[in-house]
């Protein structure tokens, strides 16, 4: 195992004293869990002078429900959303999407916050979030502003945050008792495996028609993306098999994947037609009451 460079390590209590120190130190990174930024970091992919550790902070940790929302400290490690309550029964694609995600080893370290800050295209609860309409909170010494989770992701490995802000929470709107959701992934192995692609649908029905839903999809684009076009098409429609059919399809000529070392663009594109029909229906057997 190659060595990492040598670099400071700072242990903040809080999440002002983790600001600060971003603020102040030079060539500064905060870390979570680190099962991104270490392997990055010993492939001499970055440099870091001083590296800010966020799991001593309390206020970035744990999942609640307050005024009609559910919040998710950045900090809160994959096995606690597998092992929440809260994200099994209100958003299970949420739940499917966390526990999928590489061997218990790495989801007791990894967190949602690096999950998300980590802005790789394939990041497993990155669909099911935006689908749920998630928004991110961010702070800085300054300033403490809320964007859509969307506006997050600003290209392959790259966020919109300055390098002196944190994810501090995701938080969306308690979903309503009749939706259906559903997460799908596609990988080179059936576990442990990062996603060729994956997909989320949100679906609320009135009576046969399809009232509200939502379609994001990950490994295809350059960010995990929302496809509004083909919600769009689908939305006021009765809810048939020929319309996930439409809907699917649609999908498949709005992404842009790329080849690499993993699986062709051309693989992807179709997958990703594949994932949302399996997506859709899942989320409609859901959404009917019936166990998908
Ligand atoms: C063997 C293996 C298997 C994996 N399998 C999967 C998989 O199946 N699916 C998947 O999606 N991922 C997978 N991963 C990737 C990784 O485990 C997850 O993305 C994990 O959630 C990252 O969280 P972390 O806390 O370890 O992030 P870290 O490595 O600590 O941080 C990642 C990035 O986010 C930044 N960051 C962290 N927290 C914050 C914050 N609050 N505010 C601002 N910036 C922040 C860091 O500076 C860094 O740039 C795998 C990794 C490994 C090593």
């Amino acid at each position: 195992m190659k060595p990492l460079p040598a670099l400071s390590l700072h242990r903040p209590r809080t999440l002002n004293e983790a600001l600060k120190l971003l603020k102040e130190l030079e060539d500064a990174k905060p870390i979570a869990g680190g099962t991104d930024l270490i392997p990055t970091m010993r492939e001499g992919a970055l440099r870091v002078r001083n590296l800010v550790d966020l799991t001593m902070i309390e206020a970035l940790r744990g999942i609640w429900e307050k005024a009609g929302e559910i919040y998710i400290g950045a900090a809160t490690t994959l096995s606690q959303l597998e092992r929440s309550k809260i994200i099994a029964e209100r958003a299970p694609a949420l739940w499917a999407a966390a526990t999928s995600i590489g061997s218990v080893q790495i989801r007791n370290l990894g967190t949602i916050g690096g999950n998300l800050c980590n802005a790789s295209p394939a990041a497993d609860t990155a669909p099911p979030l935006l689908t749920l309409n998630a928004v991110a909170d961010i702070a800085s010494e300054d300033e403490w502003r809320t964007i859509p989770l969307h506006s997050l992701f600003a290209g392959p490995k790259l966020t919109s945050l300055k390098p002196w802000e944190l994810l501090t929470h995701v938080r969306f709107p308690t979903p309503p008792e009749n939706v259906g959701m559903s997460f799908q992934k596609l990988g080179r192995r059936k576990g442990h495996t990062i996603s060729l692609v994956n997909a989320s649908a949100y679906l609320e029905l009135e009576g046969l028609t399809c009232r509200d839903v939502r379609i994001a999809l990950g490994s295809v684009a350059p960010t995990p993306i929302r496809v509004w076009e083909v919600e769009e098409m689908m939305r006021g429609r009765r809810m048939t098999e020929e319309l996930i059919e439409e809907a699917a399809s649609n999908c498949y000529k709005l992404v842009s994947p790329i080849d690499d070392l993993r699986a062709s663009a051309s693989y992807r594109r179709e997958m990703s037609r594949v994932l949302v029909r399996r997506a859709l229906r899942e989320a409609w057997t859901r959404a009917r009451g019936e166990v998908g």
